[in-house]
């Protein structure tokens, strides 16, 4: 390798929203990650995705779609 152009090839820890650790070599170093082999419903073979960060539920906001939500405005509005 040519010296002094290339990144620093270190080892991390990734950790998983799960609880999931394990070591990789990259140029960042330690990462925090989502999701990962050992609860990515491809590899779980289960269907159920895990939402760690609430994104479902902000989805479901944004188009209207939670309807506990909605309720939840609606007697806001009334108490108002
Ligand atoms: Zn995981």
């Amino acid at each position: 390798m040519k010296p002094n152009i290339h990144p620093e090839y270190k080892l991390g820890t990734v950790r998983c929203a799960c609880g999931n650790e394990f070591q990789v070599r990259s140029t960042i170093g330690d990462m925090r990650i989502e999701i990962c082999s050992k609860c990515h419903p491809f590899f779980t073979g289960r269907q159920k995705l895990v939402d760690t960060t609430g994104r479902v539920e902000k989805f479901m906001r944004k188009y209207g779609l939670d309807k506990k939500n909605q309720e939840q405005k609606a007697e806001a509005k009334e108490n108002a």
